[in-house]
């Protein structure tokens, strides 16, 4: 049996023009030749996801209705390699009425002509990565833009009438200020995106950042700044007409992400691409994270699967209410524990209970929600739900 609401498509495109300072990330330099090799690789897996999949995963006859370009950096592809990639997630896969399609572009890596050309191809959002309007704290990132690059794609992607923007900004990294973010938050909210992502910096093994600060070269992130930052963003875009739906994310109304819904709604999605993860009903499986691997496998023949298990139901359950309180409205008890025969308001009252009191959760009937304080320390709960 298949899902019957509709899944979201996820197509990793794993090539950066350079690495990101807190990158952890599949991603890799981008060469010309690696690719196109890269997009015909996916587009084969794409054919065999739609001609049924694997023995224990099947693909064949799901409905989709969002598909998301990630990675990496998918802008770096060319606007006929994007072509003949979504023409294949189009003929392969069944498509469920007016599909999100959205594309990451990182700024300054298009032009307007490619913008254009993404509108043709039925591209409907795009998110830029624009992570800080301050030319010093970019370079601290590891950026390769400028804040001139980011008001230049902006304005581009006006130009060519993208009505839905989201940008991504981020904060609490080493060094970072209440004065400079603040300046990065009034310049986004100037050029008024349909939506916002906010991630707090976190320190991730195996990136530059991590490594410099493991030699003593650079100062650890402040935990203290990075909570004032996170309410201080919160209320500065309520206070300009964004909603928070989400942990990092904010938007006009009506402009949520419908593909990072199906991850917080414990709906199903198909992950294709180098590292991609995917959970089919009760299937969770990741690809090669390794790009000449998954290149190889697929020259073979096969998906490039690395892990595929089945997920019993304690264990879905315990992911999906991880993913459900992220959501500002919170997650229903009553359908969760319903959905996967486990007792939700009992498993709360068990992991929770020396919380209590705390003023991190509400519940309300059936309904549990993070309070703001929780969202701030979300992790001293999900820590509990693993
Ligand atoms: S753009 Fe994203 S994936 Fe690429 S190096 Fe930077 S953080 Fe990593």
């Amino acid at each position: 049996m298949h899902p019957t609401t509709p899944c979201g498509l996820y197509v990793h495109v794993p090539f950066c023009s350079s690495r990101c300072t807190y990158c952890a990330f599949v991603s890799e330099s981008f060469e010309e030749t690696k690719a196109e090799a890269y997009v015909q690789a996916l587009i084969h897996e794409v054919n065999l996801w739609g001609a049924g999949g694997d023995s224990e995963i099947s693909a064949a006859g799901i409905p989709f209705d969002t598909l998301y370009l990630g990675g990496g950096t998918p802008s770096l592809l060319a606007a006929s390699q994007i072509e003949r990639l979504l023409g294949a997630c189009f003929q392969r896969f069944v498509w469920h009425g007016s599909p999100e399609i959205t594309i990451e572009v990182n700024p300054g890596s298009c032009n307007r002509q490619w913008l254009k050309d993404m509108l043709s191809l039925g591209i409907n959002r795009m998110s830029l990565g624009a992570q800080s309007f301050n030319d010093q704290e970019l370079r601290k990132l590891g950026r390769p833009h400028d804040a001139r690059a980011i008001l230049r794609t902006f304005d581009d992607m006006r130009a060519v009438g993208v009505c839905n923007i989201s940008l991504d900004l981020i904060a609490g990294f080493p060094g970072h200020s209440i004065s400079g973010f603040e300046q990065s938050l009034q310049t986004a909210v100037f050029l008024a995106p349909e939506h916002m992502s906010m991630y707090l910096f976190e320190l991730k093994e195996g990136s530059p950042i991590n490594n410099l600060i493991a030699r003593g070269q650079e100062q650890p992130p402040d935990e203290d700044l990075a909570a004032d930052l996170y309410l201080l963003c919160c209320d500065f875009l309520a206070r300009h007409g964004y909603v928070q739906y989400e942990i990092s994310n904010f938007s006009r109304e009506g402009y949520e992400c419908r593909h990072n819904m199906k991850y917080w709604r414990d709906d199903d999605y198909l992950g294709v691409g180098a590292g991609a993860h995917g959970l089919i009903r009760d299937r969770r499986y990741w690809n090669m994270g390794d790009v000449e691997a998954y290149l190889n496998c697929l020259t073979e023949g096969a998906l490039p699967l690395e892990h595929v298990y089945r997920m019993q139901g304690q264990d879905r359950f315990r992911e999906a209410m991880i993913m459900g309180a992220r959501l500002v409205k919170g997650l229903d008890l009553g359908f969760l524990g319903g959905k996967y025969h486990v007792d939700a308001h009992a498993f709360v009252s068990e992991t929770l209970c020396d919380l209590e009191g705390l003023g991190l959760f509400e519940i309300d009937g059936d309904v549990f929600r993070l309070t703001e304080k929780g969202r701030m320390l979300s992790n001293q709960i999900f820590c509990r739900w693993v």
